[in-house]
């Protein structure tokens, strides 16, 4: 049941692409992706509920909570669930907020050959070197002290125009074994020093008083900059007390191509597959079904480093919350109907699939070439690194054929090592069936990735099908 790919479907992705460039453009750090995601969710009134209060949940409506605000979770509840009708089954597709960057040290100033630079830490296993010779700038959250209400606050933080950059060494000056260095190579610089001395507002008095602030702020990181940074989040320097601001390039996602058949951009993996699950969510959302099954998405942090941490998929954020959504409906209690219901569940882990490189075609198995505008991946790897097997597959097999969504299958050569997902994080702390799929896409973790428009648009349309009809299609064949 090949779907064939028409002008009017390529048009479409087109047109649906370009609203996902729009939240990526906004999503440069997990904290503004969860930011985006959740004016997406405002919009189509989900109602934020808190950890820290009592969920009061009802059948037939949409809710979404944050933990650490680089998380989120969002859910729409079947109709027919109420009191004493509990839900049977939870749908999740499970995606991630980070991505590798490279973040400020905890202390960055530095003063080097005439330039001010900053100090750094990589975070995840980034391509670095396409970081040389960037438009730079940073993004991510900031927390203040209010003079006037005594109480500490968290803030987001993006300077759009270009700030820093890692300058490449000339070719005239490389020896031929010179490599890449995290310690030595990657600190960006930001200024001159000669050029920072001179617009010291502070530099034209006789007698320099330093003024201590409450958390010597001014002592680990750059004045003038902690000056930018306060001047645009309305606060002053000396009350900033700490931040977590990882590098963005300034250059914007965008369709690119002849075609215009790519989308290039930052964070594809895995922002592209949190947006358009997102997106998915919404859609089908705006009509609850009469059933006792919730829909729900989870974007999660720091699975490129590992996903251990209270906001991370090998946590108990999902456990925590699903037995919560159940209790709610059940006089508080988890009880056998929560397990049976586990076991009717489905996680969609979505993240980002390698399609063939054609400078580098040997680098994937010859039967398994993902191609960009072919469909959406599979990814199986019979050792657990992935957690596709034949039940989960043949689910998404017959809901993809429903969906006209092509399908490729993916397995790494046996002589590289096997990348992993969220996915057997999830399986192994909630105890649910995971399935690994992603769209394809190249240069994953570089500063710049691209993958293709219509993969997109399947990717939502493999999502909004598994939403409406898993259980359908799922029949019995959980059972065991
Ligand atoms: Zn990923």
């Amino acid at each position: 049941m090949a779907t064939r790919l028409t002008k009017e479907l390529f048009r479409e992705a087109q047109t649906y692409s370009q609203t996902i460039v729009n939240g990526l453009n906004k999503a440069v750090s997990p904290f503004h992706s969860v930011a985006t995601v959740k004016s997406l969710l405002h919009k189509q009134d989900f109602k934020e509920l808190k950890e820290t209060e009592e969920w009061e949940l009802e059948g037939g409506s949409k809710y979404y909570f944050t933990r650490n605000n680089s998380s989120i979770c969002a859910f729409a509840i079947g109709k027919n669930v109420r009191e004493g009708s509990v839900p049977n089954s939870f749908k999740l597709v499970g995606c991630h907020t980070d991505s590798p960057t490279i973040r400020i040290a905890p202390i960055s100033n530095i003063d080097k050959a005439g330039y001010k630079e900053m100090g750094v830490q990589c975070y995840g296993g980034g391509i670095w070197n396409t970081w040389f010779d960037r438009d730079l700038t940073f993004a991510g959250r900031v927390v203040t002290y209010n003079d006037d209400t005594g109480r500490l606050e968290d803030k987001l933080w993006h300077h759009k125009n270009p700030l820093i950059r890692i300058p490449n060494l000339a070719i005239h000056l490389c020896s031929a074994d010179e490599r890449t260095n995290k310690e030595k190579h990657l600190k960006p610089i930001i200024a001159t020093s000669i050029i920072d001395a001179l617009m010291d507002p502070s530099s034209d008095e006789e007698e320099k008083i330093v003024k201590e602030s409450r958390y010597s702020i001014e002592k680990k990181h750059l004045k003038s900059f902690l000056d930018l940074m306060a001047g645009e989040i309305d606060t002053k320097a000396e009350n900033i007390v700490d931040f977590e601001l990882s590098m963005v390039d300034t250059n914007k996602s965008c369709l690119m191509g002849l075609h215009k058949e790519f989308i290039s951009s930052g964070r594809l993996d895995n922002m592209l597959s949190s947006l358009v699950a997102t997106h998915s969510l919404l859609d089908v959302s705006k009509d609850i079904p009469d059933d006792n099954s919730v829909n729900m998405i989870y974007l999660f942090d720091h699975e490129e480093v590992g996903s251990k941490s209270d906001q991370g998929a090998d946590g108990v954020l999902v456990k925590d919350s699903l037995e919560r959504i159940y209790a709610s409906f059940n006089e508080g209690m988890i009880d056998v109907g929560y397990k049976s219901a586990l076991r009717h569940s489905l996680c969609i882990s979505a993240d980002m699939a390698h399609a063939i490189h054609p400078n580098y075609a040997d680098k994937h198995q010859a039967q398994h070439t993902p191609m960009m505008h072919k469909g959406i991946v599979l990814k199986t790897n019979c050792n657990q690194r992935y957690m596709t097997d034949s039940v989960n597959s043949a689910i998404i097999r017959e809901l993809a054929n429903r969906a006209d969504v092509p399908l490729q299958d993916f397995m790494i050569k046996q002589d590289l090592p096997c990348g992993s997902t969220i996915g057997p994080a999830l399986a192994s702390t909630v105890g649910m069936k995971v399935i690994d799929i992603g769209a394809p896409q190249l240069s994953m973790h570089s500063c710049r990735e691209i993958c293709g428009t219509t993969d997109t648009l399947y990717y939502h349309n493999l999502f909004c099908e598994f939403f409406r009809n898993f259980q359908d299609v799922a029949g019995s064949i959980l059972d065991h």
